[in-house]
């Protein structure tokens, strides 16, 4: 059901990963509408830069230091986050880390860590949040997903099972939360950020890099799909083809994903035979 955010002036919103990237972008428009908000990541330098960023633009910043990860630190910082605001009217769950890697590649520790990061750092502020949001009889809530959460992306699986589980959490809370709370999923493509390192960039299709997106473009788009109370927006939308193309013709669609990442694939490392 649509519940349309259409101006976030003295709204109140929480951005998870606000340090960089996407959830800076996000920062930088939700400011310029005048909307007061709770910065959160690690780095607190670049947190604090973006935050004198948000108040030059209009909006008002508080930093709240926090790892995701860690179930106990993601409570304490929706407690304050609420007491500093005084609640949150919309959430953006954005933190997140990749890897391209294989399976065989990945190192189990860093593989857990990824899921915690995406999957379970986004569960913990989903549960502290939705309730708060039920009580008061509304809410919206953005989950940066991924493309990679809607087509299985080889060569960086344990990211795109992290990105399928959030946005299976993200979709079905939709219609759990609805009408009071408002759910928005988010699949960026390739996006021009520090998420992709240097040493990994040969690791993407030549197409993924040639047509990735600044992070402006996928702020723009999440503002207007909570505009327009939309569920979910793909973003660049061209991408939505190959998501519909994978429900008719699945076999297809991973006969060009092999054909596409076979070279990235057989450069990859391989256990010794
Ligand atoms: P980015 O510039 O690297 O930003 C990632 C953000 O997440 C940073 O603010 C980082 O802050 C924060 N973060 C990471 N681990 C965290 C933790 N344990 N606790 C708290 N914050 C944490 O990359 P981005 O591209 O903007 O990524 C944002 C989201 O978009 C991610 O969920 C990513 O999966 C998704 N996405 C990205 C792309 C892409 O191609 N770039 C495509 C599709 C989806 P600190 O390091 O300061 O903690």
């Amino acid at each position: 059901m649509a519940n349309p955010m259409r101006n976030l002036r003295d709204r109140t919103v929480l951005i998870t990963g606000a340090s960089s990237g996407i959830g800076r972008a996000i920062a930088e428009r939700a400011a310029a509408e005048g909307a007061r908000m709770a910065l959160v990541a690690r780095r607190k330098e670049q947190l604090d830069a973006v935050a004198e960023r948000v108040r030059t633009l209009g909006g008002e910043a508080h930093v709240i230091l926090c790892d995701v990860a860690n179930r106990h630190a993601a409570l304490a910082c929706v407690e304050q986050a609420e007491e500093i605001l005084g609640g949150v009217d919309v959430a953006v769950i954005n933190a997140g880390v990749g890897r391209h890697r294989t399976l065989v590649e990945h190192d189990l520790d860093d593989a857990e860590r990824l899921l915690r990061v995406n999957v379970l750092g986004a569960l913990y502020f989903a549960h502290a949040l939705a309730p708060r949001m039920l009580a008061r009889g509304e809410g919206w809530m953005v989950f940066m997903a991924s493309i990679a959460g809607l087509l299985p992306v080889p060569g960086e699986a344990v990211y795109s099972a992290s990105k399928f589980a959030l946005v299976g959490l993200a979709e079905a809370l939709s219609i759990e939360l609805e009408p009071s709370v408002h759910v928005l999923t988010v699949c960026p493509g390739a996006v021009r950020t520090d998420f992709v390192r240097d040493d990994e960039l040969d690791r993407m299709p030549a197409s993924a890099q040639s047509s990735a997106i600044e992070p402006e473009e996928v702020a723009r788009a999440t503002l207007d799909a909570l505009a327009e109370g939309r569920t979910r927006v793909i973003v660049p939308g061209k991408l939505g083809v190959a998501v519909a193309l994978r429900g008719v013709a699945p076999g297809l669609v991973r006969s060009g994903t092999a054909r596409a990442l076979a070279p990235i694939l057989k450069r990859a490392k391989r256990p010794a035979e």
